[in-house]
């Protein structure tokens, strides 16, 4: 199956009446660092805070009744997670979050909050996926991947739209890239509008496994290290079918970026625009502040999440605000 951008129409208009449009943000000082017009479009401020309720929305309305009865099923504990759990809720139905028993308490509490039924087996990440997969074989629910499938990348694209409304001249776009649902999404969605329209990938330095993915002409597995951008982290899926074909179409350039860079990003965002986000929504920033990416005519930066603890937000931010 390929998909079009009518896909991502379809699921504009199945998200649509659940999901608030995001504004669009001018930023006057990095348009003035810049020379361009700078634009952040802001999805941390979706219910959950990240953009990621986009794709689990589209594809859980997308289910069949008999689907929707079963449930939905997923074992990511970031905010893949919190986006299925709260999306299920949304429209009625039973999700489990499969987590192992590493897993901290409040984490476990916030799940449970945004209205999961928390599943706690195994000892580890990937035990807590297999029990996942066995109850999906044993209960018939239906697993909600995190970007590899054409509902979640459509459902991301609905980002590309609504830039595309609020910003017609744009030209460029950044966002950070890890499994490649986000910029799947949004470069089917303004490339095949304006094949014109730039999209940059900004990833981490250590553990960009789409980028070692595409340099190595097939999916491949990378170490992870601790980052400010940890919700950039993790791998493509060595069966990957949809974002990596995607992101090597649609993604005219991918950049790995320091923790240094992605910190002052955060700093930045914190001390012009009072955003307290994550170090994967501050990538865009940190690649311009750096003069990494040279921004071609009006840009928008995605600001992904801000799942980040107060304690290693300020850590990140406190060596670049003037106190
Ligand atoms: C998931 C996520 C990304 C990356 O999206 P992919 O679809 O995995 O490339 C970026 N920022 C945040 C905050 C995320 O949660």
């Amino acid at each position: 199956m390929k998909l079009t951008v009518k896909d991502v129409w379809m699921a504009r208009k199945r998200i649509h009446r659940v999901l608030p449009r995001t504004p669009l943000l001018h930023s006057a000082s990095l348009s003035s660092f810049t020379g361009v017009p700078v634009y952040l479009k802001l999805e941390h401020l979706q219910p959950t805070g990240s953009f990621k309720l986009r794709g689990a929305t589209n594809m859980i309305s997308s289910l069949t009744e008999t689907e929707k009865k079963k449930g939905v099923a997923t074992f990511s504990t970031g905010n893949h997670g919190f986006a299925v759990a709260h999306a299920a809720a949304n429209l009625g139905i039973r999700a489990v979050v499969c987590v192992s028993e590493r897993v901290p308490e409040a984490k476990i509490e916030a799940l449970k909050k945004s209205g999961a039924d928390l599943h706690i087996e195994g000892e580890s990440q990937d035990a807590a996926a297999e029990v996942c997969f066995r109850l999906q074989k044993e209960k018939g629910c239906v697993l909600i991947p995190p970007f590899d499938h054409p509902h979640i990348i459509a459902g991301q694209g609905t980002i590309g739209l609504e830039i595309l409304e609020d910003l017609p001249e744009v030209k460029h776009v950044l966002g950070g890239l890890s499994g490649g649902g986000l910029l799947s999404g949004i470069g089917l969605a303004l490339k095949e509008t304006d094949p014109a329209i730039r999209v940059t990938g900004l990833c981490v330095e250590k553990g960009a496994a789409m980028d070692e993915s595409i340099q190595a002409g097939k999916p491949v597995n990378v170490p992870e290290h601790p980052t400010y951008a940890d919700s950039l982290l993790g791998g493509i899926g060595l069966h990957n079918r949809y974002t990596m074909p995607m992101v090597t179409r649609y993604v005219d350039k991918r950049l790995r970026l320091s923790d240094t860079t992605i910190a002052k990003g955060m700093a930045f965002l914190y001390d012009k625009h009072r955003l307290v986000v994550e170090g994967a929504a501050a990538v865009g920033a940190g690649a311009l502040l750096d003069g990494l990416v040279r921004p071609e005519g009006p840009t928008v930066l995605v600001i992904t999440g801000n799942s980040i603890d107060p304690r290693s937000h300020l850590e990140a931010v406190q060596p670049y605000v003037s106190l």
